[in-house]
């Protein structure tokens, strides 16, 4: 019976009804033996509404540590003692040449991230110029991802050629308190009006594992509905030493499958990216994300943490018989081996760039 109501929930939402609240509750309740027909239904939408395109994009820490927020996931955070020290900033050149490896890497967009609660007005000029500069060559979607902004904010980075900018709400409006003090659910929810409103590509996601209920992750997922954003970043925590959700206990490998799944009934149009804490919570099921319904993925490194060299991601695409779609018109042009990343690639980037971010984007 149970497969049946699961793959006639997956036929409404491929015929453009959306699921319904007490629907998503229905499927969120599902354990084994159910779940496998939860990831056929969410493969069927991801087929109908993708295809067989894969995403995959990348991020580099431009400003990393020293900041004003209590974010309790994050090791930048100043009111927590973590493995970040200090404030680093990269050099425009560092950012524009990591922009050109994640390019080569097969990444369609690459995000310049700072740590912070927001801009001021000389950081969105200063990096609003070197995404210029990434901009003008062309080979990848310039994003950001800053923290909060005001209208002007983010109207500027429009000007400035920042085609997506990626602003987590993380959690839900119930759980976001638990989590962060030091701003509101609403400041999050305003920055991604302004953003739409001067017409940017949002991106806007969710950190799982820091002890929400499944109330919460619908909560989210039906207000990333509402908002209509184009992206989904999902991340899993990977609990950092010396922030509050230190010793958290990880979430199951079928847990964070299945909240792909929901997702994916949940937002069957949208561009559903599995970020932070892939490797760590789903250890030998990560090629599961696609089957589970997800169509893109973080390539490279994280914020503060190590991601998996770049080609084996992209073998495990092949493997599946997926393609990697790139920027611009198609199918990424791809380095073999030997393109991998100097900057966002696992081993060079440990050599070379001063590693900072945590899993999940501010
Ligand atoms: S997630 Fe962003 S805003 Fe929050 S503490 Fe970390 S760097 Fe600061």
């Amino acid at each position: 019976m149970f497969p049946q109501q699961i793959a006639a929930l997956a036929d409404q939402v491929i015929a453009g009804e959306p699921i319904r609240r007490s629907q998503a509750e229905w499927l969120a309740g599902l354990e084994q033996p159910w779940l496998h027909d939860l990831f056929r239904g969410a493969t069927r939408i991801r087929e109908h509404f993708v295809g067989s395109a894969v995403r995959c994009c990348s991020i580099v820490s431009a400003k990393t540590g020293r900041c004003s927020e209590d974010c309790g996931f994050c090791s930048q955070s100043a009111h927590f003692k973590t493995h970040v020290r200090g404030l680093t900033i990269l050099d425009p050149d560092q950012v524009v040449q990591a922009a050109m490896e994640a390019a080569a890497s097969g990444a369609d967009s690459f995000g310049i991230v700072n740590s912070g609660y927001g801009p001021t007005d000389q950081e969105i000029d200063h990096w609003g110029r070197v995404a210029q500069r990434i901009r003008e060559k062309g080979l990848t979607r310039t994003c950001a991802s800053m923290g909060i902004l005001d209208g002007d904010q983010a109207r500027r980075l429009a000007r400035f050629g920042v085609q997506r900018y990626n602003h987590n709400l993380q959690t839900s409006r119930r759980h976001f308190p638990n989590i962060i003090k030091t701003h509101s659910y609403d400041e999050r929810l305003g920055t991604l009006r302004h953003l739409k409103a001067a017409g940017v590509s949002v991106c806007s996601g969710a950190l799982f594992g820091m002890g929400e209920t499944w109330t919460d992750r619908l909560d989210l997922a039906f207000e990333l509905r509402d908002l209509d954003v184009d992206v989904v970043p999902i991340n899993f925590l990977i609990p950092i030493d010396g922030t509050p959700l230190e010793g958290s206990d990880p979430l199951e490998p079928m847990e964070c499958l299945k909240i792909i799944a929901v997702y994916r009934f949940c937002l069957p149009r949208q561009e559903i990216k599995i970020a932070g804490g892939r490797e760590r919570n789903l250890r030998d099921l990560q090629s599961w994300i696609f089957y589970a319904g997800a169509d893109s993925f973080l390539i490279g490194n994280y914020l503060t943490t190590y991601g998996r060299p770049a080609e084996e991601d992209r073998q495990m695409v092949r493997d599946l018989g997926l393609v990697l779609e790139g920027y611009g018109d198609g199918a990424a042009t791809v380095g073999g081996p030997q393109a991998h990343s100097a900057t966002t690639g696992h081993r060079a980037a440990a050599r070379r760039i001063p590693l900072p971010v945590v899993a999940a984007v501010g």
